[in-house]
């Protein structure tokens, strides 16, 4: 069976508890283990699919369908497995499941309560779909001594003791912070951190401390005498230049070793890290740099678009470039002229979004950067708002727009009541439930031969991963191609657009669906790749 990995958190939250799982997990990975990564939230919402990206970042979409916690692209990238449903679960499903159980007789005759009803369901979710595995890394969201937490480190508890020695490892991540007006390293929220989980029955086997300067042998057998472990087993994480950087950072600090230990393994092979190494060389040494602007309404939260900012630098890598990103809200083009903002960049890409804000501003974005022949990207509402575009600009069609925002003359974009997904007709009703309601998931596509697209992606059958509720209006393509922008891209049915381009222009593609989602350092994404390469073509004209 499966080891499994618990990955806490205390003293702080935003330590980075993500990634650092997701490099843990390529690490065992290139000692030829194979691993997954699991994700428990604590908060209530059923999924994070209706939070906004202002308060909880981006939401990650699962080929399956799911809507999850961006931590789980971290786990993506990281370690190349793809993420299902199953490996992200929060309170509010726990107990929604619990309670559904309840209505339907599940538990008769008995008082349903947190312990035990509440921490099976967690234990079942943990324990689902793990076979093949040699180690599952489950993360708990928040940090410890939060109360929302509280039934998963209970579950997590039970497990210890349920699946017996060597079969689980607690690794708990820590701040050591570092005092400028003393000059030194402070242990004692460490060990604070610690006492709390004791107090609730865990003993953690590692603590990975966070720190922005060395942490001294004295402080780590300090640390470990306060906290019960030994020093080798409290291991600093330092700051480092680069993500990519992490695995071998770890591995160089013992981590892996010291894990492996835990389990009573002590002969597993080295890793190979030959890969990662050269991801980090390439970042390091970079042989130019290009600017792309992103133009969108999320701006102040770089996580609303953490995949995006991640597959624009592995477009970098792939192109041995720095990829510098100006983040613009899009409402300053509303007011102020675009061009001031666009003269200086290489490429222009507008992202996914919703809502009537900053649409204008992204509008004229998309406008500046078809009659300037500057490299364009459009994802999802990027897609819609080329659409608008060409179709009152180059079509000539007056008050062309999306239903999203009330009634346009000319509806080029609309929602979709209906489509088929392999055998099944899917649909969704305008006034529905808004959680869970959109074209969610991988989706077939069929590339046009000869097209843009297709000579990027070097094939005619792909498959991406969507989450939107509207669509380009087939009724008006054959007015747009007259114009000069085609679909490039339909679903297999032929009844969605899923990619629209203007093959007079350099670098003209907008895409239905998020293409940032599947990109990894070690496999950039071909569209990335695409991009950037125009980007450093128009970088060079210059
Ligand atoms: N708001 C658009 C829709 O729902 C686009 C969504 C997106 O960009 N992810 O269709």
């Amino acid at each position: 069976m499966a080891r499994l990995i618990f990955i806490t958190g205390g003293v702080v939250s935003s330590l980075g508890k993500g990634l650092a799982s997701a490099a843990l997990g390529a690490l065992l990975q290139a000692r030829g283990y194979k691993v997954r990564l699991r994700k428990l939230d604590p908060y209530l919402n059923v999924d994070p699919g209706t939070m906004s990206p202002f308060q909880h970042g981006e939401v990650y979409v699962t080929d399956d369908g799911a809507e999850t916690d961006l931590d789980l692209g971290h786990y993506e990238r990281f370690t190349g497995v793809s993420a299902r449903k199953s490996d992200n679960v929060t309170s509010g499903r726990i107990y929604s499941q619990v309670i559904e159980k309840e209505r339907k007789g599940g538990y008769l005759g008995r008082t349903v309560q947190v312990i035990p009803h509440v921490t099976d369901m967690i234990k079942e979710f943990v324990l689902a779909d793990i076979d093949g595995l040699d180690f599952l890394l489950v993360e708990i969201g928040g940090t410890v001594g939060d109360i929302e937490g509280l039934p998963f480190f209970e579950a997590i508890r039970q497990l210890h003791n349920d699946l017996g020695r060597g079969q689980t490892a607690f690794i708990h991540l820590t701040l050591v912070p570092y005092i400028e007006a003393a000059g030194e390293l402070k242990t004692k929220p460490t060990q604070h951190s610690v006492k709390e989980l004791r107090a609730i029955g865990i003993q953690p086997d590692i603590l990975l401390c966070r720190t922005s300067h060395p942490l001294p042998d004295d402080d780590r057998r300090k640390i470990g005498l306060f906290c019960n472990l030994p020093a080798e087993r409290v291991i600093p994480a330092m700051d480092l230049d680069t993500i990519y950087r992490v695995p071998e950072a770890y591995h160089a600090v013992g981590l892996d070793t010291e894990l492996l230990r835990v389990f009573g393994i002590d002969n597993a092979p080295p890793p190979d890290l030959s890969r990662w190494k050269a991801v980090v060389n390439k970042v390091k040494n970079p042989e130019g740099e290009v600017r792309i602007a992103v133009v969108g309404k999320y701006m102040q939260v770089k996580d609303s678009y953490k995949s995006l900012s991640e597959a624009l630098t592995h477009g970098g890598i792939a192109n041995n470039v720095k990829v510098h990103l100006d983040w613009i809200d899009s409402e300053v083009f509303e007011r102020d002229d675009a061009a001031s903002f666009l003269e200086e960049v290489d490429g222009i890409l507008v992202p996914g979004g919703f809502g009537e804000r900053g649409t204008e501003g992204k509008i004229g974005a998309v406008k500046f950067a078809r009659e300037r022949k500057v490299p364009f990207f459009g994802i999802c509402y990027g897609l819609h708002m080329a659409v608008i575009e060409a179709a009152r600009d180059l079509a000539g069609l007056d008050g062309a727009g999306t239903t999203e925002i009330g009634h346009p003359r000319h509806p080029v974009i609309g929602l979709m009541t209906e489509w088929v997904k392999g055998n099944q007709v899917e649909s969704r009703a305008a006034n529905g439930d808004m959680g869970g309601t959109m074209r969610l998931g991988a989706y077939p596509a069929n590339l046009t031969p000869g097209s843009k697209v297709a000579e990027v992606y070097g094939a005619l059958e792909i498959s991406e991963r969507h989450r939107h509720r509207y669509e380009v209006n087939t009724n008006y393509a054959k007015d747009l191609a007259k114009h000069g922008m085609e679909v490039s891209g339909w679903s297999p049915d032929g009844r969605l657009p899923e990619i629209m381009e203007i093959p007079d222009h350099p670098w003209f593609i907008g895409v239905q669906f998020h293409p940032e989602l599947k990109s990894r350092p070690l496999e950039p994404h071909p569209l990335f790749t695409s991009f950037i390469a125009a980007a450093v073509q128009k970088s060079r004209l210059v």
